[in-house]
């Protein structure tokens, strides 16, 4: 809660934006240290029972990190919230749930403050996008209890613009609503925005007409070159990627520049470890902790994110650091593919490539002692040649030889959320 609307935050000098980062942290500690049994416990074992001992990022990363399975052990030990409430339960007036695609899901509870903040946040994705009072923005999503579409939604009210609730009707009928009220943000999944492109398209529908800046969230998409380029044609509009999780919040957005996802410093603090030695490095897992969400908060949290800092500002005059490529993928989603290590996201950027791919999956599995890594796309009417050039260009991504094949249109599953186009079958852990 550095500048409550992070709007002015985002240009502070670096200096400046590491002390009020920590000044929020200490005033987040006070609460949090006095009555957040589980925080209040593991500080305490490591030293920390006052807020004035955190003072720097030094002093940071003498703080053991928070992970997702402590989390999810937390709440089955104290069931059902678990103990990482710093207030009693009748201060909270929101309950959200994760997916579960990673593991159990998590119920996450916020208090009016702490959804302000979200929503605060996640409005700063917005302001980046220019996204404001002449927009209406369409909300692509099944309104059940997955966080980020919560905080689109309302965030969209706190820039001024009319939001439009997408749930409960089919691709067809969105397309159609989007069309009838000239829509102008589209906010949803990259794999829903390019299903929903085709289905308004094979019916006639100009939802894209109006439509000018889309916003994605919920998988790392958006920020991979070949589905970026690929969105933003079939919307005819600027696409921008949008970060974050249920657990920590909305911390990442991409500006006008598209040079990557900004990370939201006014609200958070970020740490890239290198994902062998845990040390501070350039390239690795992505730790946050928030400084706003105080009822309940999350310190030095291990996201499970693969992320790379850019080195140079962004032209766009905002001071925030900046992750080229977004989120390269999940830490433990890294494959090791006959010695390489390969995310989904360089897959996906390799297939999408090629222009006549509509859909595909990817399934890695081992025959005898070999890794065989098999592609199944399905392809436009003109693409003959798309399997082979669909080889040809993971051949030249990573090195690795894949055995492609075309399938019929509409057999590989659509995703609304969490899409698993990439499954590996092998069972031996990395
Ligand atoms: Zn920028």
């Amino acid at each position: 809660m550095v500048d409550h609307n992070s709007r002015t935050g985002a240009r502070l000098d670096r200096a400046r934006l590491t002390r009020e980062q920590f000044s929020a942290l200490r005033r987040m500690l006070e609460p949090v240290l006095a009555t957040n049994a589980f925080y209040r416990d593991k500080l305490a074992a490591a030293g920390v029972s006052r807020p004035e001992d955190i003072a720097s990022l030094e002093d940071l990363r003498r703080l053991p990190f928070t992970t997702r399975r402590e989390l999810t052990e937390d709440q089955a030990a104290h069931p059902p919230h678990g103990s990482l409430l710093t207030f009693p339960l009748e201060r909270y007036t929101r309950l959200h749930r994760t997916s579960g695609t990673t593991g159990l899901p998590l119920r996450w509870l916020d208090t009016a403050e702490s959804w302000q903040w979200l929503v605060d946040s996640w409005a700063c994705g917005y302001d980046a996008a220019g996204v404001g009072a002449e927009d209406g923005v369409f909300l692509a999503f099944s309104f059940g209890p997955f966080i980020g579409l919560w905080c689109a939604f309302e965030a969209a009210r706190r820039v001024g613009a009319m939001a439009m609730p997408g749930g409960g009707l089919s691709t067809e009928q969105r397309a159609r609503l989007m069309a009838d009220n000239r829509a102008t943000v589209l906010v949803s999944t990259p794999t829903y925005a390019l299903h929903l492109a085709d289905v308004a398209r094979a019916n006639g529908i100009p939802a894209m007409d109006s439509v000018r800046v889309t916003i994605h969230g919920g998988e790392p998409g958006a920020s991979v070159p070949a589905t970026k380029r690929r969105i933003a044609d079939a919307w005819g509009a600027t696409c921008f990627d949008h970060a974050g999780a249920t657990e920590v919040g909305s911390w990442g957005f991409e500006c006008a520049e598209l040079s990557g996802l900004h990370i939201n410093e006014s609200e958070f603090i970020a740490e890239v470890l290198d994902t062998a030695s845990g040390e501070p490095a350039a390239e690795g897992e992505l730790v946050l902790t928030n400084l706003g969400r105080v009822g309940m908060p999350l310190i030095r949290y291990r996201t499970g994110d693969h992320v790379r800092l850019a080195s140079d500002p962004c032209t766009c005059g905002r001071t925030y650091v900046r992750l080229d490529g977004g989120v390269t993928g999940r830490v433990d989603d890294a494959m090791v593919i006959r010695g390489t290590v390969v995310f989904p996201a360089a897959l996906e950027n390799a297939i999408r490539s090629v222009p006549q791919v509509t859909e595909y999956a990817v399934d890695v599995d081992r025959r005898g002692t070999l890794d065989e890594l098999r592609v199944r796309i399905e392809r436009a009417e003109d693409g003959g040649g798309a399997p082979a050039a669909v080889a040809e260009s993971i051949r030249r991504a990573t090195g690795l030889r894949a055995e492609v094949t075309a399938c019929a249109v509409g057999v590989l599953p659509r995703y609304e959320l969490k899409s698993r186009r990439v499954r590996d079958h092998r069972n031996t852990p990395i």
